[in-house]
């Protein structure tokens, strides 16, 4: 089929990421994707500037990673985790828990980045039933400005504005907004920054049962990177109401904001995590919840097992890739790179700051983001970047470049120079 045949059949019967049937976006025929080029059906190559969403961390195709996922395939697809267990999976488990603070020591493999936060907040109220109090511990706090999926629960601790509240109303649970943390992560510290959530967990911590995050960088909500100090703040006050606190780290995991995991920046441990995302190097779903010995307990204290299972938990495809990219990991200079395109980003991003159009400038790690003061006409600009010969897509107000940590230099300003020329065409 050629590029149009492509894109008009899709148009007419698939579904893509937000988007309606009646009023569909355009999209783009991809081919094939090499390193940090990304082929279309027609020809044109680009440099990609998305990773696909926090995913593809060592570029596309990487032979290390196509290697594992046939040698896996030639073995076992997938088989029932009820009941079986396999190589890739306790492989994935090992390298998991080398990388993991000591105490998140018991893993759940789950399908996907919402279905892990589900396994989360679902982890921490079967917790909650264990303690005398447990009946009453039904909610979760969070911040504003927080993206966890697209699952009912998940979505319940999304931004109630950005997020589907509004859609959905009456049939999410409710649960407890601090404001969004506003104390910049590289800017000075103000303790008045948690009065909020301070508040909050102290108002209703009969009623909580877990407190839930993204550490440091928050990701679809916003592009927002906050101070450490808050998180610490928030990790005393839920060890001291003794609340489990869950960090998401399905976006920031595995290098991406400069440090292994965000919550270093912090030097702080929760009770739970979730990672998902960069796990397999961008090329099968796959997320994991990993939670303590003594949260386990609670979950199990009455006999109980813990409540979710799905079809493909464990699948051992997205495992043996997961394995691969986590050793890629571990012997490629990631924290090197990740440094070098953070200080590129900050150089060639900082000139947009004087931009009319332009409202804020950060970078954190290998994510540069550019806010707009308007939402920009998210087609229009994309239609401008493939143009320009690269692959970046803006959402509400956010021009935003998360890429491949192989990225070279040059490659590397041809993404800039076309954030700095979208501002103009934005403002069209
Ligand atoms: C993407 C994301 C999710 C959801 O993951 P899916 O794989 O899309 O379900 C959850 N939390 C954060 C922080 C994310 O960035």
């Amino acid at each position: 089929m050629k590029a149009n045949e492509l894109t008009s059949f899709d148009h007419t019967h698939l579904w893509h990421p937000y988007t309606s049937m009646t009023n569909p976006s355009p999209c783009y025929a991809v081919e094939a994707a090499e390193g940090v080029r990304v082929r279309l059906a027609d020809g044109r190559e680009l440099i990609d500037g998305m990773s696909s969403w926090w995913a593809a961390i060592h570029g596309y195709r990487h032979p290390r990673l196509m290697a594992a996922l046939h040698a896996q395939a030639d073995r076992l697809a997938h088989f029932m985790f009820g009941g079986a267990t396999h190589e890739p999976a306790v492989g994935l488990a090992r390298r998991l828990l080398a990388l993991l603070p000591p105490s998140l020591n018991r893993i759940f493999l789950a399908d996907s980045g919402s279905v892990s936060v589900e396994v989360a907040l679902k982890m921490a109220l079967q917790a909650a039933r264990s303690r005398p109090d447990g009946a009453a511990r039904t909610r979760f706090l969070t911040v504003r400005g927080g993206y966890h999926g697209d699952t009912f629960l998940a979505m319940s601790v999304c931004d109630p504005v950005t997020g589907m509240h509004s859609l959905f109303q009456g049939t999410l649970p409710r649960q407890l907004f601090a404001d969004r943390p506003s104390c910049r992560f590289d800017g000075a510290w103000d303790p008045a920054d948690t009065t909020s959530f301070e508040r909050l967990i102290e108002q209703h911590r009969a009623e909580l049962a877990g407190v839930i995050l993204e550490p440091i960088a928050q990701g679809a909500g916003g592009m927002w990177f906050y101070h450490p100090e808050y998180l610490r703040r928030v990790r005393d006050l839920c060890t001291c109401h003794r609340i489990p606190l869950i960090l998401d780290e399905i976006a920031t995991g595995f290098g991406r904001t400069g440090k292994l995991f965000a919550l270093e920046h912090a030097g702080v441990v929760p009770d739970i995590l979730c990672v998902g995302k960069a796990l397999t190097g961008g090329t099968m779903t796959l997320a994991a919840t990993v939670c303590t010995d003594s949260l386990a307990q609670a979950i199990s204290a009455g006999g109980q097992p813990f409540m979710h299972g799905p079809t493909f938990m464990g699948n051992p495809l997205a495992c043996a890739v997961a394995c691969a990219s986590l050793d890629l990991l571990n012997e490629t200079p990631w924290a090197a790179n990740v440094a070098r395109i953070g200080a590129q980003l900050r150089a060639e991003l900082e000139p947009c700051r004087r931009h009319p159009a332009a409202a804020d400038v950060r970078v954190l790690g290998a994510i540069g983001v550019v806010e707009t003061r308007a939402p920009v006409d998210a087609a229009a600009l994309q239609r401008h970047f493939v143009e320009r010969g690269v692959w970046i897509r803006p959402f509400g107000k956010l021009i935003y470049l998360m890429p491949p940590y192989i990225i070279e230099s040059a490659d590397l300003t041809r993404l800039t120079d076309a954030v700095r020329s979208s501002l103009s065409q934005s403002m069209r």
